[in-house]
């Protein structure tokens, strides 16, 4: 154990007791998240109660202990590994889940599941649209930390627009309530959003209060293939001028279908092996989907090279195997990912596209993109080998070209996985040096002794650098 902290970690035990793990098992496993980049801290606590949080807090600032709360780990920022040691809160004994079925509110702790929360709410007929893949593992508090997003987010939006009130601890271990259980709250700073997407550095969430909706009667899947990626871009952009809504509009391009394709040992289209494709899936009443039908029909008709229907729920889950599959595949083109999560403005959809196959030339490496169409969130996956310098070199390089391409296109360096660790070396080409100034004003104002989550987001950080530990974890490749 550092010395630094050993006298607070005694504190600590003892006024937490069982709840506080000093073993080198218990340190190890929560030394590092889905980046795989591990950091020991000097103890973990897993808290039962609430209130421990604030023990936890109160005694960190006392001391000058760095505080970095986790959820599951699944962030793939580096930002749950605690980058300068200290203490980890991990949140996943805290998890219950409660329906409000007359008001369609769910009420959970932060270390709930997407997952949890979704079965509670369909088991009294209401939805819970938040759907990152992860949501299996995930937790809510992990969501709300990093405004997660998934492919329903451009018909339903994302966790902030789920979020009606938050509880928590402030990083001076004050607790704090933003709202109520009320779809209405206009009483005074809205520090509600300021919690979501500030990544366990503005204080530690315990609990929230989301907005649900009814469940869809009915669901409706079409895949639709093109000549290349421009056409299909384009072809997304004549479907929503028709002003549908798809629940879900996930585009893959030629590199991205010919590694599914590859996984799944057949050509989803036959004769148009590799061909990039939008995977369509409409949710809603039963009628509204036989009105939608029609039009997009007519759409695939007029744009695409060749479209699918399923008749039935498994024709669904076929048509689906495209994109479950691609994202795994992608390691046959190199043992190692940059998986970057950039937000294109669909203005500059086909532009995006040349640039892209441009980016491919000159860096001469695979990177197969797929992404969710509806809102412009494009994952891009630089593909090269670790050992292989030169092709490191190049993929790090094109992670520069792409941020610089992204922003100046109007676009996001994150669309739903935040900054962390990975993304700090491109914040300051998203934010002008008045926009970090007054986040880190934020910060300070909060945590005046930067207890919470220290060494993230504003330090620029070559998180590829560090030795990758070779762990897996249940979720990864899906
Ligand atoms: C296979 C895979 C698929 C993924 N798919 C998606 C996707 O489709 N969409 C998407 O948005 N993301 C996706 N992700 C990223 C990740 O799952 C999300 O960012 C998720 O929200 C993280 O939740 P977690 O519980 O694992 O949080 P962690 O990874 O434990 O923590 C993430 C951040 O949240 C902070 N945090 C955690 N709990 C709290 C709390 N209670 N209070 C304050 N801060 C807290 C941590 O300090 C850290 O900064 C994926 C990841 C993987 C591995």
């Amino acid at each position: 154990m550092k010395e630094k902290y050993a006298a607070a970690t005694r504190e600590l035990k003892r006024r937490l007791g069982a709840r506080v793990d000093v073993s080198e098992k218990g340190r190890f496993a929560a030394s590092f998240d889905s980046s795989k980049v591990s950091f020991m801290p000097a103890a973990v606590i897993k808290p039962r109660a609430e209130k421990e949080i604030g023990v936890v807090l109160e005694l960190a600032n006392r001391h000058r202990v760095p505080v970095t709360v986790r959820g599951r780990g699944t962030t793939l920022m580096g930002s749950a590994a605690p980058v300068r040691g200290g203490w980890v809160v991990d949140m996943l004994a805290l998890n219950k889940v409660a329906v409000d079925a007359d008001a369609g509110l769910a009420t959970a702790h932060a270390g709930a599941t997407t997952q949890a929360i979704q079965d509670a709410a369909a088991k009294l007929g209401w939805f819970f649209p938040l759907d990152p893949s992860s949501k299996a593992y995930c937790t809510i508090g992990g969501n709300i930390a990093c405004n997660a997003g998934g492919m329903h987010g451009g018909k339903y939006g994302v966790t902030r627009d789920f979020v009606v009130a938050l509880r928590g601890f402030l990083p001076t271990g004050e607790f704090v309530e933003w709202g109520t259980a009320t779809k209405k709250f206009s009483a005074g700073f809205n520090l509600r959003d300021l919690w979501i997407g500030s990544e366990g550095m503005l204080g530690i969430v315990t609990g929230a209060v989301l907005k649900l909706l009814p469940q869809p009667a009915a669901r409706w899947t079409l895949l639709t293939s093109f000549a290349d990626e421009v056409s299909a871009l384009k072809a997304a952009k004549a479907l929503f001028r028709q002003r549908v809504v798809p629940a879900i509009c996930e585009f893959l391009d030629r590199e991205s279908v010919v590694c599914a394709e590859r996984a799944m040992k057949t050509t989803i289209f036959p004769g148009q092996a590799g061909r990039p494709v939008i995977l369509l899936e409409f949710a809603g009443g039963a009628a509204e989907i036989e009105d939608v039908k029609a039009t997009v029909l007519a759409w695939a008709q007029e744009h695409s090279l060749g479209f699918r229907e399923a008749k039935s729920r498994e024709e669904a889950e076929q048509l689906w195997a495209v994109r479950r599959k691609c994202s795994g595949a992608m390691f046959e083109l190199g043992d190692s990912k940059l998986n970057e999560d950039i937000v294109v403005p669909m203005r500059s959809y086909e532009k995006f596209a040349r640039f892209l196959a441009g980016l491919k030339r000159s860096a001469k490496l695979a990177i197969p993109t797929f992404g969710h169409l509806a809102d412009g969130n494009l994952h891009v996956n630089i593909m090269y080998h670790r050992a292989d310098a030169a092709e490191a070199k190049r993929a790090e390089d094109a992670v520069q070209k792409l941020m610089e391409t992204v922003v100046a296109l109007g676009g996001a360096i994150s669309g739903e996985h935040g900054i962390g660790l990975a993304k700090t070396p491109f914040l300051r080409i998203q934010h002008s040096p008045a926009q970090v100034k007054a986040m880190q004003a934020v910060k300070r104002a909060l945590d005046p002794k930067g207890i919470c989550n220290p060494g993230k987001m504003f330090e620029p950080v070559r998180i590829w650098k560090f030795t990758k530990l070779q762990v897996s974890f249940p979720w990864d490749h899906k």
